[in-house]
C-alpha cells in the first residue's frame, strides 16, 4: 500500500526522485572535483613539458645557425632547411602542434657593413602555446648581434 502526501502524490516516488537528485548532484561534483585537482594540473604540467621542449627546439636551431654561419664566412643559412643533415639531423616539430612550425618563419636581418651587427630570428608559428597564456607566435629564438 502506497502513503501519500497532502496534494495526493505518492510519497514513495517523491523519496526516489529526491534520491536520484542528490545522486545527479553528487556525480557532477565528483566530475568537478576530479576536473580540478585531477585533470587541469595534469593537463598544465603536459603542456609545460611541451612549451619546454618548443623552446629547446629553438635553441637547437638556432645554435645550428650559428655553427652554419662559423663554417660559412659568418653568413648565415638562407633557410633552415639548409641545417640538414651537417648541423642537424632533421628540423624537430613543436610538441603541441605535431609537426614543424620553425621552417616558415626564420628571418635574418643582414648588416651589409659589419656582419657582426646581423642577426636573425625564429619562433614557433600559431597558437600552440596559448592554454599556457603565450601569445601568438611564441616562444621566440632571436640571435644576440
Ligand atoms: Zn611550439
Amino acid at each position: 500500500m502506497l502513503d501519500y502526501d497532502r496534494d495526493n502524490v505518492p510519497v514513495r516516488g517523491q523519496r526516489f526522485l529526491a534520491f536520484l537528485f542528490a545522486g545527479t548532484i553528487g556525480i557532477l561534483l565528483i566530475l568537478a572535483l576530479w576536473w580540478h585537482l585531477i585533470y587541469l594540473p595534469a593537463e598544465r604540467k603536459k603542456l609545460a613539458g611541451e612549451l619546454s621542449q618548443c623552446r629547446k627546439n629553438l635553441e637547437e636551431i638556432g645554435n645550428a645557425i650559428e655553427m652554419y654561419a662559423y663554417g660559412h664566412s659568418w653568413q648565415y643559412p638562407r633557410s633552415i632547411a639548409q641545417l640538414t643533415p651537417g648541423y642537424l639531423k632533421a628540423i624537430p616539430s613543436c610538441p603541441s602542434a605535431g609537426f614543424d612550425t620553425y621552417s616558415g618563419t626564420y628571418q635574418v636581418f643582414n648588416d651589409p657593413h659589419d656582419y657582426r651587427d646581423s642577426c636573425f630570428t625564429i619562433y614557433c608559428k600559431g597558437h600552440h602555446h596559448e592554454l599556457l597564456n603565450m601569445p601568438e607566435d611564441f616562444p621566440r629564438y632571436t640571435s644576440k648581434p
